[in-house]
């Protein structure tokens, strides 16, 4: 499987060279196996123009007083696990329950940063999401405080989706009551895969019965929706591996189940054993598309699921899957946190990843910032295109007549090549995805959202940026990610 690092060079050599419609077509000999060289990012969306550290803080500054605009969601980071899986780039510090006392502390004091702050409070959150790092490594005491810190600080919605994540490793009987007496009501589980050697391999801490005997007991609590996260293309795991996890899975008295690629990241572990040859290679790109077809025949087939997005499928109607969901689109996104990502009126940015960084800020009585992208002209309507191609079916007309553009004719070009290779079906004004398309939803996205850019957004939101003085090009780009990633190591 190429290296989750060549989908990002295959993105970048398409934004060097999207002149043409070309750029964005597919192969049009094996839609399902080959449409595209590699995926082309892990998130679809516009690009921005970034903004660093001071002028990026003092703009937030600023704009923390206006109220937001969208439907609002907060992201809180929890940035420790007890220990580091194999495959994962997500993972930051050691659990140790000293450090994670002082980083409740904090926390809590970012929550009341912004509280009188219109921002924060001008409008309800309609979904909280706990993620990670490992929500569930903290103890009761701690998911108590932070829980009560965010109703007092934060204008939840009452029926407002409060999701934590983590694994079932150490997730005891008290941590659980805390996070359901604090209003949790959904709860997403790494599980990855039920294979007992595979977990193993990759470090994962337990086994497959006690997963199953856990899962079994944790549904049935009242008013809990609890999902779980299944990752193909392990080493080993194509075929009879694959197939089972998706019966077990399907099988579980479980609200819901997503199904996503493993990427291979060229720093994580994983890779490095693959290439010293310890490990066997991951699934290739079209080993993967494979499972995924089967993922999508699996759950289709069976009576109790029905779907919610291409990767994901619910059993009860507990499951709403908000978060995700919202979070793809245009809505405002509050983060807190260390390493959190979060967005307002369109600016996009990231917490500091460096624990000792990010406390000196909230100390200081700052949002710790770290990098922020100024938005495109154009920003809300390419969000909407590019939640609206990674969801399912769409409609270029619809989109286009709420934002009074015309997007159908410009993208017609690749939308027409896209049909023709087997990724898109049209009916009327509808555009659906065929289960290659399916597949390929995110790169499609990130291609539609990139070949929609090229013809619409003026050459000037490109250019001079009046906040950085910058002017924006695929090398800076590039060297500007380098400045980030060795601030981030
Ligand atoms: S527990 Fe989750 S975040 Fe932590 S290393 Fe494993 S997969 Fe990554």
């Amino acid at each position: 499987m190429p290296s989750f690092e060549t989908g990002v060079r295959l993105l970048k050599n398409i934004l060097i060279k999207k002149r043409s419609y070309s750029a964005f077509f597919a192969d049009e000999t094996d839609a399902l196996h080959k449409a595209f060289p590699a995926k082309a990012t892990v998130h679809a969306g516009p690009f921005g123009i970034p903004m660093l550290w001071n002028s990026a803080r003092n703009f937030l500054e600023k704009k923390s007083f206006e109220p937001r605009q969208t439907d609002g969601i907060a992201y809180v980071h929890i940035p420790f696990c007890e220990s580091r899986c194999l495959f994962c780039m997500f993972y930051q510090n050691p659990y140790a329950s000293e450090a994670a006392d002082a980083y409740t502390n904090t926390l809590i004091k970012e929550f009341e940063l912004w509280n009188q702050r219109a921002a924060q409070n001008s409008a309800p959150i309609k979904a909280l999401y706990f993620g990670g790092g490992t929500p569930t490594a903290l103890e009761p005491y701690n998911i108590k405080k932070i829980l009560d810190a965010v109703r007092t600080n934060l204008p939840l919605a009452e029926d407002c989706e409060i999701t934590f994540e983590g694994r079932l490793h150490g997730l005891t009987d008290e941590k659980l009551s805390a996070c359901v007496e604090g209003g949790v009501n959904r709860l997403s589980i790494g599980v990855q895969t039920f294979n007992a050697d595979i977990r193993k391999e990759m470090q994962r801490l337990d086994s497959p019965e006690y997963i199953i005997r856990r899962l079994e007991k944790i549904s049935a609590i009242d008013n809990l929706a609890v999902v779980i996260d299944l990752l193909f293309g392990f080493p080993g795991q194509k075929g009879k591996v694959w197939t089972d996890d998706l019966k077990i899975a399907s099988e579980l008295p479980i609200d819901g189940v997503d199904c996503y690629q493993l990427n291979v990241f060229e720093k994580s572990p994983l890779n490095t054993r693959i290439k010293s040859g310890l490990f066997d290679p991951a699934a290739t790109l079209a080993e993967a598309a494979d499972m995924y077809a089967e993922s999508v025949e699996h759950f289709s087939s069976h009576p109790n699921w029905h779907r919610l997005t291409n990767t994901h499928w619910a059993r009860t109607p507990l499951e709403r899957n908000l978060y995700n969901r919202l979070a793809k689109g245009p809505s405002d996104c509050l983060p807190f946190g260390c390493g959190a990502g979060g967005k307002l009126f369109g600016y996009s940015w990231m917490q500091e990843r460096k624990l000792a960084n990010w406390s000196e800020m909230v100390e200081k009585g700052l949002k710790p910032v770290f990098v922020m992208m100024k938005p495109q002209e154009h920003w809300h309507l390419m969000r909407t295109l590019a939640s609206s191609v990674e969801s399912g079916p769409f409609n270029l007309k619809e989109i286009g007549d709420n934002f009074s553009v015309d997007i159908e004719k410009p993208l017609k070009p690749v939308m027409d090549q896209w049909i023709k290779a087997g990724l898109l079906e049209k009916s009327g004004d509808i555009y659906s995805p065929t289960v290659a398309g399916q597949f390929w939803y995110v790169t499609m996205a990130q291609l539609a959202t990139e070949a929609l850019t090229m013809t619409i957004a003026k050459e000037d939101s490109f250019k001079a940026d009046p906040i950085t003085q910058s002017v924006y090009s695929p090398n800076q780009a590039e060297a500007w990610l380098k400045t980030i990633n060795k601030r981030k190591e």
